[in-house]
């Protein structure tokens, strides 16, 4: 490679620039003002730090920022390790004649899951069964927190994908298919950076956040992928304006408004039906990035792109190069190649043939986040936060959304909740395996099975939860069952990041056959409750019947107390189905407002243990109604009174519907969930009643 060049180190010291008292505006126009172009291609320049071929490489060719790939972490990984590590990298900055520090990002998307004994939240699925944005948004302080801590000052997350189709690869990543509920779950983005005008991004527990992937992830049409196989998400997504608009942008627009400091593009294309110019690659759609998202919806933070993902645009580097600066991305996460990125941005910023005007705005919108997160002034990790990484406080909220976010699909003869008398029998491969209820995401990209961090499993809470009673566990039910009360059969998902996943026998929403075989076993044996450890849900055939109790369990992180907390109804089942659960794979895609919808669990679906649902029929809906239209009327819609309120409808309605969900009335009660989360509660009750009438003939 090239000859390192040589190190300037000047004392910036007295710059304007660096006046903490001057408006950010006008730091960043006085550093503009200096940088020459290989300085500003620097600065939109991200490497991987594994990719680093020298350190003196962030010096020397002015990185503006490196990144931590998916379990890309130093060794040991340990939070105080990261910390080091970061201000390592940090430290090299200070060689560079501006000392413009380096900006940090990983994807800290469930928690900081790169970092061995961080605090693993629910992935986004689970979150969205939750229902609960203030408890979301509490998840993502932590997040934050744990975050910044190891001097790690931005997240490449949330991932606001409207998952459309759950074959696809990253299902588990979206709070679920409803555009509404995604839109609510953007509350995160609070949580993550504060306050929308990013004043709270200089305190030592908040970090940039990154709304990907813009737009249409979610939407790509099942099997269009570039690889041909599950990977849709690089695939097309065809939809019409109305559509994009409603269902994949909505949630993007409310970020932009909550402030979030960047947006990350999507590998997908977008082919916007009737524009008459094909699927065109997000990562070089003009029209989308500098017209709506920058343009029409107001955008002030920086684009950065994927991985690697402008190579995937058509043409030589230099085209790629010059087509998504042009685009509007403002940092390019290279991830590898970066020296080669440098040179070639730079020669095209010379030739003229990217404006210097879009090298301008995009470096200004980086330095705006990097003078807003206070690194100027406080470049290193405070360690005093490094004790919270992992902390008991931390973990309790992380338990909090755990048991927020399962879902009891079915509960016949009450066998939930357990009684701590009672000898129970767990079986399945994801009763007692730390790495398989996190899953993908965690401590490497793919993640893994096992202890690979610190944590409880579901079997270990139980017998927390019940000490002293009889909790036997033989993971394939091979021992023997007579004796025992009730059994407990936790299946699902191995880990997996962005691809196809576990494909179990062929096909993707069915459990592997040694899962199976012990429901069929346990099931067979004693009363049984099945537990789905899944990022999306599982097929279960003519079992069904065979299964007592039935809890989309999601994949709840480390906290495996908060599944015991509702198996053993220390806290009641509230959570909600945040997609619709199909009765074949055949229906897919399947979402709330299609006009067929026959699905197996509608979109809302979720008994609750709360308070034995509420008797009586008509009378009970008219009086909701009445409640939520004087609720309306005092401008209180979208009160947790008014919430309570529909909610207890919907008990009364999902009570009519019985644990065998009529075909007809599912698509009112889903429909009524998703006027709910849009702040429509009268809407939601009328659509209850539909509901209601529809069962009740
Ligand atoms: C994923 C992004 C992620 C990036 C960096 C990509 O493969 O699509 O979601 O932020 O890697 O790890």
């Amino acid at each position: 490679g090239p000859a390192e060049p040589p190190l300037v180190v000047v004392n910036a010291h007295g710059l304007p620039y660096l006046d903490p008292r001057l408006p950010v505006r006008e730091r960043v126009a006085d550093l503009l003002g200096r940088m020459s172009p290989r300085e500003k291609a620097g600065q939109m320049t991200q490497a991987e730090r594994g990719a680093l071929r020298a350190p003196g490489d962030i010096a020397g060719y002015g990185l503006g920022s490196l990144l931590s790939g998916g379990g890309s972490a130093p060794t040991p990984n340990t939070p105080a390790a990261w910390a080091r590590m970061t201000d390592a990298y940090q430290l090299r900055t200070r060689a560079t004649r501006l000392q413009i520090p380096l900006l940090y990002g990983v994807d800290a998307v469930h928690g900081h899951n790169n970092v061995a004994g961080a605090t693993i939240m629910p992935h986004n699925i689970g979150i969205g069964a939750g229902r609960d944005p203030g408890l979301a948004a509490r998840t993502a302080a932590v997040t934050a927190k744990e975050v910044r801590a190891t001097g790690v000052p931005w997240s490449f997350a949330p991932c606001l994908c409207v998952s459309r189709d759950e074959r696809w690869g990253r299902a588990y990543e979206s709070f679920g298919e409803d555009p509404a509920l995604v839109t609510a779950m953007a509350a995160v983005i609070g949580g993550m950076q504060g306050a929308p005008d990013g004043t709270d991004l200089h305190r030592g527990d908040k970090v940039l956040t990154s709304a990907k992937h813009f737009v249409g992830d979610g939407g790509t049409a099942y099997g269009s992928s570039s690889t041909g196989s599950y990977t849709v998400d690089q695939g097309v997504t065809r939809v019409t304006r109305a559509e994009l608009e409603a269902v994949h942008l909505a949630p993007f627009a409310e970020a932009v408004r909550r402030g979030t400091g960047t947006v990350m593009p999507s590998y997908s294309s977008l082919d916007v039906l009737g524009d008459g110019r094909g699927p065109v690659k997000m990562h070089a759609h003009a029209e989308m990035i500098t017209g709506v998202l920058k343009g029409r919806l107001g955008f002030e933070g920086f684009v950065v792109s994927d991985w690697q993902a402008i190579d995937q645009l058509p043409g030589d580097y230099a085209s790629d190069v010059r087509t998504s600066v042009t685009a509007g991305l403002d940092m390019i996460m290279v991830p590898a190649e970066y020296r080669e990125f440098v040179r070639v941005l730079v020669a095209e910023v010379e030739s003229g043939r990217v404006p210097v005007a879009r090298v301008d705005d995009a470096v200004g919108r980086i330095l705006t986040q990097k003078f807003r997160l206070g690194l100027f002034e406080k470049p290193y990790a405070d360690t005093t936060h490094l004790a919270a990484v992992g902390s008991a406080a931390h973990r309790a909220v992380a338990r909090e959304a755990v048991a927020a976010s399962q879902v009891l699909l079915k509960n016949e003869d009450a066998v939930l909740p357990l009684r701590a008398s009672q000898r129970v029998y767990v079986a399945g491969s994801n009763a007692d395996d730390l790495g398989r209820q996190a899953g993908g995401w965690t401590i490497s990209w793919q993640g893994a099975p096992g202890r690979t961090t610190t944590g409880t499993t579901i079997l270990e809470a139980m017998r927390r939860a019940a000490p002293g009673a009889d909790i036997a566990y033989s993971a394939d039910a091979s021992a023997p069952i007579g004796g025992y009360d009730a059994g407990v059969v936790v299946i699902g998902e191995s880990p997996y990041a962005e691809g196809q996943g576990d494909v179990g026998n062929g096909h993707v929403l069915e459990p592997a056959a040694a899962d199976l075989a012990a429901v069929d076993r346990v099931c067979g044996a004693v009363p049984c409750a099945v537990l789905v450890v899944s990022g999306r849900p599982q097929l279960l055939g003519d079992r069904l019947p065979a299964i007592d109790a039935l809890v989309a369990s999601w994949l709840p992180g480390t906290e495996g107390d908060g599944v015991a907390d509702v198996l053993y109804g220390r806290r009641p089942f509230t959570g909600r189905l945040p997609v619709s659960w199909p009765a074949s794979e055949s229906q897919l895609p399947l979402n709330v407002g299609d006009a067929r919808y026959a699905p197996l669990f509608p979109y809302g679906w979720g008994l609750t243990t709360l308070t034995p649902p509420p008797a009586g029929g008509a009378p009970a809906l008219r009086a909701a109604e009445r409640a939520v239209r004087a609720l309306r009327a005092a401008g209180r819609a979208h009160t947790p009174e008014a919430r309570r309120v529909v909610e207890r409808a919907r008990l009364l309605v999902q009570d009519r519907i019985g644990p065998r969900v009529a075909g007809s009335a599912a698509k009112p009660f889903a429909e009524a969930d998703h006027l709910l989360v849009s702040g429509d509660p009268v809407g939601a009750v009328a659509k209850l009643r539909e509901a209601y009438g529809v069962a009740g003939t």
